[in-house]
């Protein structure tokens, strides 16, 4: 049973570094919905209605994207990553499919409040497949279409993805633990190359726990 639901940017990060996708990735394609429009969004079910419309009148298994955001800055899991989508013909094999809720043709991007958050949707799809920043596609380069919408451009789009991924790594480095693979997320910064980590999350993410009343002399016990 096909499903979509809501993610978080720390939930999409995190399902992105814990889900095997056993499908090469070389692209991230983006789109617009066209119709609806952002004026129609009604959050969840308007995710619904595309994959209800994807499923009875065009007849695929689910969702035709991967990855939908509103326009107010949700982010909703359509199809999973590991099967091919339906969003870009001859070309689905090795792509994802990320698409907004939206009109660019008619929207304007500085009045919709989505697109900071695709652009770091797609900052992390591109660090979780290892891909430069030209492997970000506009669906119209593919097909006789405007899709995502004629007042969106591609360069500017690929330089705030950029941008939006800079500001990922450099204010939340991701710690990652092996052998099971979990990612733990913390607040961070580094100053003068040293990077400085909150550390209670990371402690208590590695199984210990900060003793406070053993306080002394400058030590900090932690145990397990
Ligand atoms: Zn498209």
């Amino acid at each position: 049973m096909p499903t979509e639901r809501e993610v978080s940017m720390e939930e999409f990060r995190r399902h992105l570094a814990q889900t095997r996708v056993g499908r090469r990735i070389d692209e991230v394609v983006i789109h617009h919905t066209w119709r609806p429009t952002a004026a129609q969004y009604r959050g969840i079910e308007t995710v619904r209605g595309v994959r209800r419309y994807h499923m009875g009148v065009r007849g695929w298994s689910d969702n035709g994207y991967h990855v939908m955001i509103g326009p107010d800055g949700r982010v909703f899991l359509c199809r999973p990553l590991h099967r091919s989508g339906a969003h870009v013909s001859g070309r689905n094999a090795h792509t994802v499919g990320v698409s907004f809720i939206a009109n660019f043709d008619l929207d304007k991007p500085e009045d919709y409040g989505g697109l900071e958050t695709g652009y770091a949707v797609v900052a992390a799809l591109l660090e979780r497949f290892d891909l430069p920043t030209k492997a970000i596609r506009f669906h119209r380069e593919f097909a006789p279409k405007t899709c995502p919408g004629l007042k969106l451009s591609l360069s500017e789009f690929r330089r705030e993805v950029v941008a939006a991924g800079a500001r990922a790594s450099g204010s939340r480095p991701r710690i990652v633990l092996l052998p099971e693979s979990r990612v733990i997320e913390c607040d961070a910064q580094v100053q003068d190359g040293v990077t400085r980590v909150e550390l209670r999350p990371l402690a208590e993410a590695l199984g210990y726990r900060i003793h406070d009343h053993l306080r002394d002399q400058g030590k900090l016990y932690l145990a397990r």
